[in-house]
C-alpha cells in the first residue's frame, strides 16, 4: 500500500564528519517502533556506508553523497541507500570480504561491510570503476 511508505533524501557534501549524519537513519526509523538495538545497528552500518563514500569513493574530495531512507510500515522495514559518484569498486565480491581493504595508511581494517552485512538484514552493492557506488541495505523491525 502506497500510503504506508515514506521516503526522505539527504544530499551532502562528502566530509568524513557527516557520517553523524547516520543518526537521521535512527531518528527516521522510530516511526517503526524499533528498540534501541535496532536504531543503533541502523546507525552503525549507515555511518560506515557514508564514511566509505567519503573516504574511498572521493577520497577525501569534494563530492555529493546521498542517503535515502524509505520505511515501509506494513512490512515494518527500512530501507537505506547510500550513494556516491566516487572512484567505484572494481572487486566488490572481493571489497566486501572480512577484513580486506585497499587502505595503505594501516588505520582501516576493513570491517566495514562486515559490519553492514551483521546490523542490517540484507545488502547489495553496486559499482562501477569511474562511475561511483551505491550501497542498499534492508532491515526488518521486531524480527
Ligand atoms: P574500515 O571500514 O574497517 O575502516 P575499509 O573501509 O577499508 O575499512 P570496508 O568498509 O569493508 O573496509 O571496505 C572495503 C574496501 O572496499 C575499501 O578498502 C575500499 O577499497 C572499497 N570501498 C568501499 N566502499 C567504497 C566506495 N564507496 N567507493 C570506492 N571504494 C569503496
Ligand atoms: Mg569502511
Amino acid at each position: 500500500m502506497e500510503g504506508d511508505r515514506e521516503h526522505i533524501r539527504l544530499e551532502m557534501e562528502s566530509r568524513s564528519s557527516n557520517e553523524e549524519f547516520a543518526r537521521v537513519a535512527a531518528v527516521f526509523m522510530s516511526r517503526l517502533d524499533p528498540t534501541l538495538e535496532e536504531m543503533d545497528d541502523v546507525k552503525t552500518a549507515v555511518s560506515e556506508a557514508v564514511t566509505n563514500a567519503v573516504i574511498h569513493g572521493y577520497r577525501e574530495k569534494c563530492g555529493t553523497v546521498v542517503m535515502e531512507l524509505t520505511a515501509d510500515r506494513t512490512e515494518r522495514s527500512l530501507t537505506v541507500e547510500v550513494t556516491d559518484q566516487g572512484t567505484g569498486i572494481k572487486d566488490i565480491k572481493k571489497a566486501m570480504e572480512p577484513m580486506y581493504t585497499t587502505d595503505r595508511s594501516g588505520e582501516r581494517s576493513g570491517m566495514g561491510f562486515a559490519f553492514m552485512e551483521a546490523f542490517m538484514d540484507e545488502i547489495t552493492v553496486e559499482s562501477e570503476a569511474g562511475c561511483g557506488t551505491k550501497v542498499t541495505m534492508k532491515k526488518y523491525i521486531g524480527r
